[in-house]
């Protein structure tokens, strides 16, 4: 069956006590044991739920692994991740990776002496030359935020197999239904749930997908050991929010594609971020690796200036963090996700004052045109017929 059948039609979505069309939302801590010799399957809800059962199944399906497991945040499940390594070991991880993935690397991995390397993975040469005897796996983000920078998956792959080491993606930006890392041989997929896969920025949901048994026993220990689950009632959300995912992310794919056209074309865009375009350097990579380009684009206006300027007069898009919703989102880099990035740092990774992160959701593309083309415009000062004769 094609992806957006398996989206509906998994195995996972009539609930086998009742046939009830939505899994129900198993609002329960512990389970009666009918038999104390007989243990039924479930026992206690940190280590399993039916309802988080059947999202975890879910995604397992989608991108194609062996076991899924589902966390509190996008950050629960990328920190549980890490909890496979120990002291002494070595990570090496794009540079441009997710703030909050960063940030836990170096305050708190960094401490409990597991080190990171943060290389531009776009590059295969630095991700080898970064290899140490202690290394023990290469974590990468693709397409990276907020640059849309495209890492050649099956390239970090091969190094990694070579080094017996293990490949990590973060599969936030494009989800399964565009890239399946998987099936390009990653041994482990993150996501950040919130996003794209919910798609209604009204949960915080993470996700991780193995590829193997060994991995699922090693990440099943980690979750139930560590304890960072997701809810139930966030566990349906996700799963009711997953169902709509190919439409969702068709539709905002094919506006997000016209609108940084139009960004592309317009006098007062220095410069438009989007895979889509044939005009990026990572154009091609993407279409061998992903089915399609994603919602999120970027694009610099020049100034922080003209930037505060078409924030605050945007109508259509929130200005907010996050991405990935029906709505489309608004950020400002340079003072939301990278505030905390030194400004010459920021500077130098392309990161400017002037650059604008959207992400692109379900309204008409031109209203969106439209909507950016009245923030983008410079204010004329109108000169009333006549006054020039005074
Ligand atoms: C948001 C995000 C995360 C973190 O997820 P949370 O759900 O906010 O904890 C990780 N990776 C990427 C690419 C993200 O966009």
């Amino acid at each position: 069956m094609r992806f957006e059948t398996r989206l509906l039609h998994n195995g996972n979505e009539i609930d086998s006590f009742t046939g009830a069309s939505s899994i129900p939302i198993y609002q329960s801590s512990t389970y009666h044991q009918f038999s104390i010799d007989q243990p039924g399957e479930f026992d206690y809800a940190r280590s399993g739920n039916p309802t988080r059962k059947a999202l975890e199944q879910t995604i397992t399906r989608l991108e194609g692994g062996c076991r899924g497991y589902a966390f509190a945040s996008g950050m629960a499940a990328i920190s549980t991740v890490f909890l496979l390594f120990s002291r002494g070991d070595h990570l090496i991880v794009s540079q441009d990776v997710y703030g909050g993935t960063y940030r836990v690397l170096t305050k708190v991995f960094d401490r409990m002496g597991i080190e990171t390397t943060f290389v531009d993975t776009t590059d295969l040469e630095q991700v080898a030359a970064a290899i140490r005897p202690n290394t023990r796996a290469i974590y990468v983000e693709t397409p990276s935020n907020p640059l849309l920078k495209v890492t050649d998956l099956r390239g970090i792959v091969r190094i990694a197999k070579a080094y017996r080491l293990r490949t990590i993606v973060d599969n936030t930006f494009l989800t399964p239904y565009f890239q399946r890392p998987l099936e390009l041989g990653a041994d482990i997929v993150v996501h950040s749930a919130t996003k794209f896969i919910s798609g209604h920025s009204d949960v915080v949901a993470g996700l991780v997908v193995v590829k193997d048994e060994e991995l699922a026993e090693e990440i099943g220990l980690l979750q139930n050991a560590f304890g960072a689950i997701l809810g139930v009632y966030d566990s349906w959300l996700v799963l009711r929010g997953l169902k709509t995912l190919q439409a969702r992310m068709e539709l905002s794919t094919q506006s997000a594609e016209k609108v940084a056209l139009w960004l592309e074309q317009h006098p007062d865009v220095k410069r438009v971020y989007y895979t889509g375009l044939p005009s990026h350097e990572g154009y091609h990579l993407q279409n061998e690796q992903a089915s399609g380009h994603g919602a999120v684009l970027s694009f610099d206006v020049g100034s922080m200036e003209k930037a505060k300027r078409i924030l605050s007069r945007v109508r259509l898009p929130i200005v907010a963090v996050s991405l990935g919703a029906v709505e489309s989102i608004l950020s400002y880099p340079a003072m939301m996700s990278h505030a905390a990035m030194p400004a010459e740092v920021r500077n130098r990774h392309g990161i400017t004052d002037g650059l604008l992160r959207l992400s692109v959701g379900l309204e008409n593309a031109d209203d969106l045109i439209d909507d950016l083309a009245a923030a983008l415009q410079e204010k004329k000062v109108t000169i009333p017929a006549g006054f020039g004769n005074l």
